[in-house]
């Protein structure tokens, strides 16, 4: 796929990037800033498919690598960090992400890294055999070279919620979007009320929530609660992390906010009988759930989040028989 780009005003250049997923593409978005030099906003996953889409971007829209004056980033998932090390290197400009969502970063790709196991480990207690705990533990550790060389501790500043960061000569307000990834960012520019929104509202699917070894216990209750704060900001167009901007910014939080009521109450039915997390993925998702191992693991993450969410708000309880769980109304 050739990159794809789109020109809006005031400088801001969304770029379609390929990835290696059944999601086909991520958006990056680079600005122009008046002082010279480029923001370049979630530079996308190191393939080389993506470095040959960033050739012909730099080639038509007349700038170098070079030029780059910062790296932003929404969030630390690899379809949108895998490249921030690699411009970091070539431009010599910092990388400006929340100091959470760098931990978490380094927490998953560090050298020290124990990510695999601990998701292995946590698939295993709520019943996934064995065979697919491997299959998804493979594909995990081949994002390592999808981020490399990631960003050096030097090159880091930490940008956080609360704060005012300009791009391209416009003051953009950071709010934090807990949920789909802790640590994540959007950006809203109030005079334009453009929202740069990273993957927490996306058109056309919803995005993934998973519950991930050592982080919140409930990422869906809090990903419901951010959704209703960022209703509070008036929209007129949404730049998110896939797909096309779009105009209907609240009325897609609330069918993002229906489809998870709707897959709460599913659950809640199932759990008549007390079923381990693999088998109400297995029950919620079907066949869909194991057409590729990347497929499988937001599946079944996902899943748990639901039932972490019914937990939380007492309408299911677990029990542990023989070292799995068990969830049951
Ligand atoms: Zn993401």
């Amino acid at each position: 796929m050739a990159a794809q780009t789109v020109q809006w005003e005031h400088g801001l250049l969304q770029v379609k990037l390929p990835l290696p997923f059944a999601l086909k593409s991520v958006n990056s978005y680079v600005l122009t800033e008046p002082a010279g030099g480029y923001t370049l906003i979630d530079p996308g996953l190191r393939t080389e498919e993506t470095l040959a889409a960033w050739e012909e971007v730099f080639a038509n829209h007349s700038f170098a690598p070079e030029q780059i004056t910062r790296i932003v980033l929404t969030h630390q998932h690899p379809d949108h960090y895998g490249l921030a090390g690699h411009f970091a290197e070539l431009s010599g400009a910092p990388v400006l992400m929340s100091r959470r969502a760098h931990r978490y970063a380094k927490r998953l790709w560090g050298a020290d890294s124990t990510m695999t196991e601990e998701l292995a480990a946590l698939f295993a207690l709520h019943g996934m055999p064995q065979r697919y705990i491997d299959e998804i533990s493979s594909n995990l550790s081949s994002f390592h070279e999808k981020v490399s060389p990631q960003p050096l501790q030097d090159q880091m500043i930490y940008i956080e919620a609360g704060e005012t960061l300009e791009l391209g000569g416009s003051q953009w307000e950071l709010l934090d979007a807990p949920g789909h990834a802790y640590g994540q960012l959007c950006f809203y520019e109030a005079s334009k009320k453009w929202m740069i929104c990273g993957d927490q509202v996306l058109p056309r699917i919803t995005p993934n929530i998973s519950v991930m070894p050592g982080e919140e216990i409930n990422p869906l209750g809090d990903f419901l609660a951010s959704l209703d704060h960022l209703s509070e900001y008036e929209v007129l167009r949404a730049f998110p992390g896939h797909y096309d901007s779009f105009t209907t910014f609240a009325s897609r939080i609330a069918e993002i906010k229906q489809h998870h009521v709707e897959r709460l109450e599913q659950m809640l039915v199932m759990l008549e009988e007390p079923l381990t997390g693999f088998e109400v993925c297995g029950r919620s998702f079907g066949a869909r759930a194991q057409q590729s191992p990347h497929q499988h693991r937001f599946a079944m993450a996902e899943t748990l989040a639901h039932l972490y969410e019914l937990e939380q708000s007492d309408r299911i309880s677990r029990t542990e028989r023989a070292g799995i769980i068990y969830f049951f109304k």
